[in-house]
């Protein structure tokens, strides 16, 4: 470690920080509620202080002086995780196995976007589309398989964007990629993320992620939400009636809060459910008398088009954000994944 180290880290360290805190100050309460989850604004604060502390050991250059032997832990993991204090060889081989697979992960940072073609599933009809603001973006969607071979899909958004946001979000992808054919769990999933990003002092603000495994014999969706805008899910009746059930979160962002757990919810398919993921930019969107579209013209939107077919629902979405904000260039990226359950 040298000055220049420390200084590089310092710098991804007090950005961080002085996102999370306007964070805190400029969200409206209904939006912090979404990315905490279950955690609430002290864990928010309980970062902070870990990363003040952080800070701190960068001006006196204690940063990664590990506490067992008389030297400092390797930089480019300390990048990875700002607050580990013992070098590598004095962990339990468990420990040092767990880490050690993280690295691997990590070092797949430099592959390149994954292209994204949306699967054949029997029963769940998809459709996506994805803009970005700029000419990298910060959303990301993604199919792949789970351990035993049921489908996963994924929405995601860096907040930022540009080359840092998308810089992270391939990383991300590449390591959900490596992870997926071993486990059978969304949640578990999630977890393993949070664990390699969260105190990487590239993730300079929060990443929020829903992930969901489809299995087309059972029809079931089993979902973790970690701080994602709740995904849209319209429930076919007999009676013609489209209730309305929002998978909501069931965790805290990745990279917002110290310690936080991450659950995951079931649900059945039945034919004719829509399902809609989408991103902020589709919310947020502006029309020139700054008027954002909202969530409730979403709902509206899917909730008329509820006969439609996946693709059929993308294409009138984009068609209706694109009259709405009248030619604005949009401030944010826009993803919207739509899933339609067919008869059988
Ligand atoms: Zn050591």
């Amino acid at each position: 470690m040298d000055t220049k180290d420390f200084q590089r880290i310092r710098a991804g360290l007090l950005e961080r920080r002085r996102n999370l805190t306007d964070w805190l100050s400029d969200t409206p309460a209904s939006k912090k509620k979404i990315r905490l989850g279950a955690a609430d604004e002290r864990a928010v604060q309980t970062h902070l202080q870990v990363l003040d502390t952080a800070i701190e050991k960068t001006e006196d250059e204690t940063l990664g002086y590990c506490d067992v032997c008389d030297d400092y832990i390797n930089p480019s993991r300390l990048e990875m995780d700002y607050t580990c204090c013992v070098c590598l060889e004095h962990l339990s081989g468990e420990e040092r196995d767990r880490l050690e697979d993280d690295l691997q992960l990590s070092a797949k940072v430099q592959q390149a976007l994954l292209p994204q073609q949306v699967p054949e599933i029997p029963g769940l009809e998809l459709a996506a589309f994805s803009r970005p603001a700029e000419f990298v973006g910060g959303d990301y969607f993604d199919f792949f398989r789970f351990r035993d071979q049921s489908h996963g899909l994924v929405i995601g958004d860096v907040m930022g964007h540009g080359i840092a946001a998308s810089l992270l979000m391939a990383s991300l992808q590449a390591s959900l990629r490596t992870l997926a054919p071993d486990h059978d769990s969304p949640a578990e999933i999630i977890r393993r993320l949070n664990s390699i990003f969260h105190h990487n002092i590239h993730l300079t603000k929060f990443v929020t992620l829903f992930i969901a495994r489809y299995d087309p014999q059972t029809r079931s969706l089993t979902y973790s939400n970690a701080g994602h805008n709740p995904p849209l899910l319209f429930r076919s009746q007999s009676n013609g009636t489209w209730p309305l059930s929002w998978l909501a979160p069931t965790g805290a962002a990745i990279g917002l809060v110290e310690d936080t757990q991450f659950g995951e919810e079931t649900v059945t398919l039945a034919p004719g459910d829509t399902l809609l993921l989408y991103t902020d930019g589709v919310t947020e969107a502006k029309n020139a008398q700054k008027e954002e579209f909202g969530q409730e013209r979403l709902v509206e939107l899917v909730r008329q088009g509820s006969n439609r077919s996946a693709r059929e629902l993308v294409r009138e979405v984009r068609n209706r954000l694109e009259g709405f904000t009248d030619g604005q260039p949009l401030a944010d990226d826009t993803t919207i994944v739509a899933g339609k359950a067919e008869g059988q």
